[in-house]
């Protein structure tokens, strides 16, 4: 492997953040409608973004664990998957979006914040496929909802379901493929 900049580091921190968001949304069955990672950060003052379809049934219910995945993953990049929690202040601080939303989601659902216990078994479980396209993200700048599947090694979206039920239920796998980039 190749010594990155830390332009380069920086930006493929941004890449596993958005991977982060993008993968574990896809296995709760969120369809992503746009995934880019910025050279110049724009008026909003992102660098990255990961958006989705509007949400149906259920998905919405996941919608914190959506919004933790990004800096979650950010954190097992920089710091390892032992990242302490005031790394991952630290990196909701950086990225206020991510921090403002859980917060409103924490005042209405009465006192939840970061899901962590439910989000790092998955993003463990997951890393490769969030490498992966994170590695797609860093070199292309986008990739699309087929990306974030192709990256999961679901090969159609008709049975996303089926794979994302085995993935998030910890099944070993098998009936599916998860590469290694
Ligand atoms: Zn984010």
């Amino acid at each position: 492997m190749t010594t990155l900049t830390t332009t380069q580091r920086e930006r493929l921190a941004v890449a596993v953040h958005e991977a982060g968001h993008a993968v574990i949304g896809a296995l709760h069955g969120a369809t992503v409608s746009g995934l880019r990672v910025l050279s110049v950060v724009d008026s909003e003052g992102r660098n990255g973004f990961c958006s989705y379809k509007p949400f149906s049934g259920p998905v919405g219910a996941y919608w914190g664990r959506i919004l933790a995945a990004g800096p979650m993953a950010e954190a097992v990049f920089r710091y390892g998957p032992q990242f302490n929690s005031g790394q991952l202040a630290a990196l909701l601080d950086a990225r206020h979006t991510d921090r403002d939303e859980l917060a409103r989601l924490a005042f209405s659902h009465g006192g939840m914040t970061v899901p962590s216990t439910e989000v790092l078994p998955l993003l463990t479980r997951c890393w490769s496929s969030v490498a992966e396209l994170a590695t797609r993200l860093y070199t292309h700048g986008s990739a699309t909802h087929r990306d974030v599947l192709d990256a999961l090694g679901v090969p159609g979206t008709s049975v996303q379901q089926h794979h994302a039920a085995a993935i998030r239920s910890g099944a070993v796998p098998g009936s599916f493929t998860v590469r290694t980039g």
